[in-house]
């Protein structure tokens, strides 16, 4: 059986509503990702979600290739975000080569294989 009641599940339900959360530690007062149950700065357990400013910036960038017949080429990268934590996702809206590192990017909850996920797009778009 899957765990239906941890972080991970918070964080999916929301997307789900459309929503990007990401958890913050009440005791230090930073964020992280991916959700846990204990902060992985200070090891505390009161986490409280909080709506995301969806800014940031790609730290790196690859560009995953595929055949046209399957979808053509893919941008796999790692978003810094404003609030200190990076995730990986890709960005869309332009060719898979054209994104750049340090590139400002916003964030919109998108869908992969029928799953709500965080996806990016370039800011100035
Ligand atoms: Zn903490």
């Amino acid at each position: 059986m899957p765990d239906v009641t941890g972080p991970d599940h918070s964080f999916q339900s929301a997307l789900a509503d459309k929503e990007f959360l990401l958890p913050k530690c009440d005791d230090c007062g930073l964020f992280h990702f991916f959700p846990r149950i204990l902060c992985p700065h200070c090891h505390g357990t009161a986490i409280s979600w909080k709506q995301a400013s969806g800014r940031g910036r790609v730290y790196t960038t690859t560009v995953v290739r595929r055949k046209p017949e399957r979808g053509g080429d893919y941008n796999v990268c790692m978003i810094d975000l404003d609030e200190g934590v990076r995730m990986m996702s890709r960005v869309e809206g332009i060719a898979p080569d054209d994104v750049a590192i340090d590139m400002a990017v916003i964030a919109f909850v998108g869908e992969a294989e029928g799953v709500p996920v965080v996806l990016f797009k370039p800011a100035e778009a």
